[in-house]
């Protein structure tokens, strides 16, 4: 048994003694494809780096591959229809960092509503008063509007009902009304979401049905007083059409962890908008990359002892698999 690990960055970090103990470790410092290609014929563990994308060439390359194992809750980066096709399962580490997201989000709500990073430049140019006293607005009791009502769509409904007394507004197609409900809300088609919420917050995957599903279309159904804040990936969003928005004012803001390059282009027109509040991609709490690694390790120990592991995220793989 060969587990493979093509992390560039932070793979000997992972204290993978265990597997060691159950199977053949190998670390390539392949950038590339190519280098992958080659290195994961016999490889039945595949744990992927952050930059490489996983492409159907590369899992078709893997003979014996069954188990492509991700150290974060996005796995966009894997092609896992094909691993599906294939048999290979792709598990990540779900749930593992929904708090730390959802706290980072809440922060950037917070932030671009009061306008404090703004206050915050305007206090160290030594002069005292409001940054765009007209722009700030309390969140007490507005409504919050949720795309992708899972782990950490769950967690902002919660803390905005609790917390902030908001009307909660849902949008996610592959849960019943039920679950929005229990958290003080309500399952609403998208366009019910754009139209009515002062805060639309993003929290669905990446795949090609939710690329650019927030377009110009759609950023043009939101009131013109609403943020959008997006702490999922940068793609789910058209980029270039939010740009647009913010640039002629059709909507009030944005708050952005994830950008559609990454890192966002040093030109772009984004760093330069009071309208938006922005972040490297910092979702994830250094504190809770140990919790992470700890789910990736256990996950493929589990894979090891021949026992089904956990958090599979292409369930089709189960179709194609006598496993
Ligand atoms: P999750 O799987 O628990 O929830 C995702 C939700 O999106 C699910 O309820 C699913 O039904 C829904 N969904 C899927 N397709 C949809 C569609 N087309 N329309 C509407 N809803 C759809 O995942 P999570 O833990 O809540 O994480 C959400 C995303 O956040 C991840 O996929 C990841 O890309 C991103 N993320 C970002 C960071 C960061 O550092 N900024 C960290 C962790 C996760």
């Amino acid at each position: 048994m060969k587990i493979l690990i093509a992390s560039e960055q932070g793979s000997r970090q992972l204290d993978v003694s265990e597997w060691e103990r159950l199977a053949n470790v190998e670390y390539v410092a392949t950038q590339d494809e190519a280098g992958l290609i080659k290195q994961i014929i016999d490889a039945e563990v595949l744990i992927p780096g952050w930059k490489i994308p996983i492409t159907a060439k590369i899992i078709d390359a893997g003979k014996k591959l069954k188990m492509i194992q991700v150290f974060s809750v996005g796995y966009d980066k894997i092609d896992h229809k094909a691993a599906a096709e294939k048999g290979v399962m792709v598990c990540n580490t779900g749930g593992s960092n929904a708090e730390s997201v959802a706290e980072l989000t809440w922060g950037l709500i917070l932030g671009l509503f009061r306008r404090i990073p703004g206050g915050d430049r305007l206090m160290r140019t030594g002069k005292w008063g409001r940054f765009k006293a007209d722009k700030q607005k309390l969140i007490w009791s507005k409504t919050l509007g949720i795309v992708g009502f899972g782990a950490i769509g769950r967690l902002i409904g919660k803390i905005g009902r609790l917390a902030f007394n908001m009307n909660i507004l849902a949008y996610d197609p592959y849960v019943i009304p039920e679950t929005v409900e229990v958290f003080g809300g309500k399952l609403v088609p998208l366009e019910t979401v754009m139209k009515e919420s002062d805060v639309i917050s993003i929290h669905v995957p990446l795949s090609n049905a939710t690329r650019h599903m927030i377009s110009m279309r759609e950023l043009q159904m939101m009131k013109s007083t609403a943020i959008i804040v997006n702490t999922a990936r940068g793609a789910v969003i058209d980029e270039a059409a939010l740009i647009k928005c913010l640039q002629e004012e059709v909507i009030a803001g944005a708050a952005l962890d994830v950008f559609e390059i990454e890192p966002l282009p040093e030109d772009s027109p984004l760093r330069n908008m009071d309208n938006v509040i922005m972040v490297s991609h910092i979702g994830t709490c250094p504190e809770i990359f140990i919790k992470m690694r700890k789910a990736g390790i256990e996950n493929v120990i589990k894979f090891l002892r021949g026992a089904k592991p956990m958090r599979i995220v292409n369930p089709s793989y189960i179709i194609n698999s006598n496993s």
